[in-house]
């Protein structure tokens, strides 16, 4: 049998959601479990997909060049745009008045919040851009998506420009610019990975999570091979240690597209959400430099378990209440209170969703206390005599959620 950090390195490659790289991913989890002993299989689910044939930008006055450009997946095709730029720097009344039939240049990633600040200008498209300044020969262009809760506030065509692109055309006033986007979309097939331990009482269900899916141009090791290989270790313990509730492993596929495998296992288990009473969700651990959190989705009590238990076993941990950006947060849209384990990497010491997420920043002994921290805490909760955590999700966490997924807040009709 493979150890957490043999199967570690095994999985490092990039495994985009819907490529075959997330396909061999998972194949290789599964094997690793079926070599464990434990009955594993895949549940394979659709997503949105696209092509992309044609992308090219240029600036055709007050000068021309053609700047290396890659389209937002989904964000629809032109042919040939021609229209005037406008550097759309932050949300304001004033640049709004001057976006309609404009192209937009924009700070920052365009999901749901950052589309919300131009979605209604009635610009002809946007640029976006990343990258950092002082790294200028040392990244790559990322390759986005126009995902699906953008598309209910209206299609626009999108693309990812270079940081230092975009700052030349804002130095140089780049004005009439051109567009073209070719781009076919189509569905692409994605897949869960499921393994259950039976629990000796046979009734509660526990969900243990972590995506083994990475963005384009990474190959995912710190983000998040070290949560599936933690997960793999907790289900060769749990074989030897029989719980009292069953554990339910998920290791969910396109997770960086926007949580679409967790999102998939409840959409296609909504039967069985009933009998699961926690999730327990992992998310980068195993670096070298950082410091152990944990983001509880659940009622405040859980917030004080995990903090005192972490106490009680000499574990520093900081634990609070929110919303992490992971597959816990599904879950708990749900209803079902979720807690998700990370070590956050310290500033400077590691990096996520490009090329330099590399096992050199990751650590073994580091990753082992990890896995066994979440090993004793699931232990806990497992054997308690009665899951003790509210299958409730608060307020404040429901806002929270609410917020996350940009959904607008269902306020009562004015009666006057
Ligand atoms: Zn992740």
């Amino acid at each position: 049998m493979k150890t957490a950090w043999e199967l570690l390195e095994q999985l490092y490659f990039e495994r985009v959601s819907g490529t075959e790289g997330e396909k061999r991913g998972a194949d290789i989890i599964e094997q690793a479990i079926k070599e464990a002993g434990v009955e594993v299989y895949q549940e394979s689910f659709e997503t949105q997909g696209a092509v992309i044939e044609k992308v090219s930008f240029e600036v055709l006055t007050p000068y021309y060049k053609q700047y290396e450009a890659t389209a937002y997946y989904n964000s629809g095709s032109v042919e040939d745009l021609e229209a005037d730029l406008l550097y759309y720097e932050q949300e304001s009344d004033v640049l709004k008045k001057q976006a309609e039939g404009k192209v937009l240049l924009v700070n920052g990633y365009v999901g749901i919040a950052g589309y919300k600040k131009f979605a209604d200008t009635k610009a002809k498209a946007f640029i976006s851009y990343n990258g950092k300044i002082d790294h200028c020969e040392d990244y790559d262009l990322d390759q986005r998506e126009f995902r699906e809760p953008l598309k209910a506030l209206g299609s626009m065509v999108g693309i990812n420009i270079k940081v230092e692109d975009a700052m030349e055309l804002v130095q140089k006033q780049a004005e009439r610019v051109r567009i073209t986007v070719k781009q076919t979309e189509g569905k692409k097939v994605s897949q869960n990975v499921l393994a259950e331990i039976d629990g000796y009482e046979n009734k509660d269900v526990i969900v243990l999570s972590a995506h083994y899916d990475s963005v384009p141009n990474s190959r995912g090791i710190y983000d998040n091979a070290t949560g599936c290989v933690a997960l793999y270790d907790l289900i060769r313990y749990f074989k030897e240690h029989q719980p009292r509730h069953h554990l339910r492993f998920v290791f969910c596929g396109s997770e960086e597209r926007g949580l679409l495998g967790s999102k998939a296992y409840c959409a296609m288990h909504e039967d069985a959400l009933e009998e699961i009473k926690l999730n327990i969700n992992l998310d980068m651990v195993g670096s070298i430099m950082g410091k152990r959190i944990a983001v509880a989705t659940a009622e405040e009590a859980l917030v004080h378990y995990t903090d005192y238990f972490a106490k009680e076993i000499g574990f520093p941990l900081e634990a609070r209440q929110g919303v992490y950006s992971s597959d816990s947060t599904p879950f708990a849209d749900h209803g079902i209170p979720a807690i998700s384990f990370a070590r956050i990497t310290s500033p400077g010491t590691g990096e996520i969703h490009n090329r330099f997420d590399v096992i050199e920043h990751l650590d073994e002994r580091l990753l082992l206390e990890d896995i066994d921290f979440v090993r004793q805490y699931t232990e806990r909760m497992a054997n308690a005599y009665v899951i003790m955590v509210k299958k409730e999700i608060p307020q404040n966490m429901k806002d929270e959620i609410d917020k996350y997924y940009g959904r607008e807040k269902k306020e009562g009709k004015s009666t006057c």
